[in-house]
């Protein structure tokens, strides 16, 4: 061996060590295998979906200029007077976490010219968004989303056919108490006469109203109507109706909406009091909810003006996002994990170092054959392998000791009954292919 170079032989590594552990930040827990397993299942189900319904998947980046959302979701919204996360950059650049997925999509679009390809163009996406509320049950400050927008289309089909998606993301999950809560809000040539009359209603029972509806009967009085505040519900019941203020077009398109989900049998109610908390939505507003917990698990709808307001040409669009930790928290309720198809097919025991050595190849030699087996590599006695193997309820072990490894042959175990058998490695994943068509297992 040679001398060490001078300076690694002095060099002295200075470690600070804190004096506590440190947590993740407010309302952005870490992700651990218990919801990973729920989240792949979804990850899968939407994917699937994607597709089928030929949607193209867009990633955009998690930091967005804030002009995007402050003009795109609206000045006036929750999201951007309240729960924005805002940073400047060293440079001088106002940035922001993304709270959402619609605005920013349609910047993509109309930054890389999508808007050149036949419409409607059918974009998908799913991610972490941000938003600064208080943490409680089912609502962070970091949540992932799924989203699927079609943009370049007023046909109400796409209302229906973003409605139709999002329900079947629940039924291929395995959720069927849903019910679909529908509205329209109208457009900008119908809604000024219908605000004008909720002015006018809410005028003399202003008083009556909690504090941020008495700031939105400022700002913008359509969302005094989803408020959740127990004294306002009473107040709310006599509101006028949009539906009572339509222009023709409005009407036309909110009525061939509901034959389409008439004619496709989903479950639907009119709730006219769903308004939506972001200021770009026209016409179409919905949420889908699961109706044991009374859980909204996606909201959507129409944006026709957005494309506009946000510097391109009048584009007419519709979309919807669900939000995968109520999903998670929906999914570990009603099926436990215990799920039979997550079993491993077997487990591989080693015993002793040679059997060690050839340990990883034999795990890549059933990757190749594509059977799903575990190990616990880092174990040495046999007989805490095989209780990990039937804590994960493999059907059989594959035993590997000494003298299997200079033979060339392994142990199969059947876990059940205990029986073994001797069979040459080159054998191996053919027998059990074979154990597992023929129903052994
Ligand atoms: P929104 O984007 O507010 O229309 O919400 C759509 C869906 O995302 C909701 O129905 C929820 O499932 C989910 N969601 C919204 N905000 C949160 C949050 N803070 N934490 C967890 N999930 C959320």
């Amino acid at each position: 061996m040679g001398r060490k170079p001078k300076n690694l032989v002095q060099h002295h590594v200075r470690r600070q060590k804190l004096k506590k552990i440190l947590q993740a930040p407010k309302g952005m827990p870490d992700i651990l295998s218990e919801d990973d397993f729920y989240r792949r299942k979804i990850f899968r189900t939407v994917e699937n979906l994607a597709d089928y319904y030929n949607f193209d998947r867009i990633e955009t980046p998690i930091l967005e200029e804030s002009q995007v959302f402050l003009h795109g979701t609206g000045p006036t919204s929750e999201i951007v007077q309240k729960q924005m996360f805002n940073l400047r950059t060293p440079g001088g650049d106002h940035l922001s976490l993304r709270p959402e997925f619609t605005p920013n999509i349609i910047r993509a679009y109309l930054e890389n010219g999508l808007f050149n390809l036949s419409k409607p163009i059918k974009l998908f996406t799913y991610g972490p968004l941000f938003r600064y509320e208080q943490p409680q049950r089912g609502r962070f400050r970091q949540f992932w989303q799924y989203d699927f927008e079609i943009i370049g289309d007023e046909d109400p089909i796409y209302d229906a056919l973003i409605i139709q998606l999002f329900y079947n993301s629940f039924l291929d999950l395995k959720i069927k108490d849903l019910l679909i809560e529908v509205n329209t809000i109208g457009c900008d040539n119908c809604r000024p006469l219908w605000h004008k009359q909720l002015k006018s209603y809410f005028h003399s029972r202003l008083k009556k109203l909690c504090p941020d509806c008495q700031r939105r009967y400022k700002t913008n009085i359509l969302r005094i109507l989803d408020c959740k505040n127990e004294n306002c519900q009473p107040l709310k019941e006599n509101a006028p109706k949009m539906l009572d203020y339509l222009c023709r077009d409005c009407h036309n398109h909110f009525k061939t909406l509901l034959e389409y989900l008439e004619e496709l049998g989903l479950p639907y109610a009119i709730n006219h009091t769903l308004v939506r908390g972001l200021d770009y939505y026209t016409k179409t507003v919905f949420e889908i909810r699961e109706t044991t917990d009374n859980l909204a698990l996606c909201g959507g709808g129409r944006y026709d003006y957005l494309t506009e307001v946000l510097g391109g040409k009048h584009t007419p669009a519709v979309g919807a996002a669900a939000g995968i930790e109520r999903l998670v928290d929906v999914l570990k309720k009603r099926q436990p994990k215990q799920d039979g198809n997550y079993k491993p097919k077997a487990f591989l025991v080693l015993i002793g170092d040679l059997a060690k050595k050839k340990g990883l190849s034999i795990l890549e030699m059933f990757r190749k054959a594509n059977i799903w087996i575990a190990e616990s590599f880092g174990k040495d006695s046999v007989k805490s392998q095989l209780r990990q193997a039937d804590r994960l309820g493999a059907p059989f072990a594959l035993i590997l000791g000494q003298k299997e490894a200079m033979d060339d042959t392994i142990i199969l175990r059947d876990m059940k009954s205990g029986v073994q058998e001797v069979i040459a490695l080159d054998k191996i994943t053919e027998e059990l292919k074979k154990r597992f068509k023929n129903g052994i297992v």
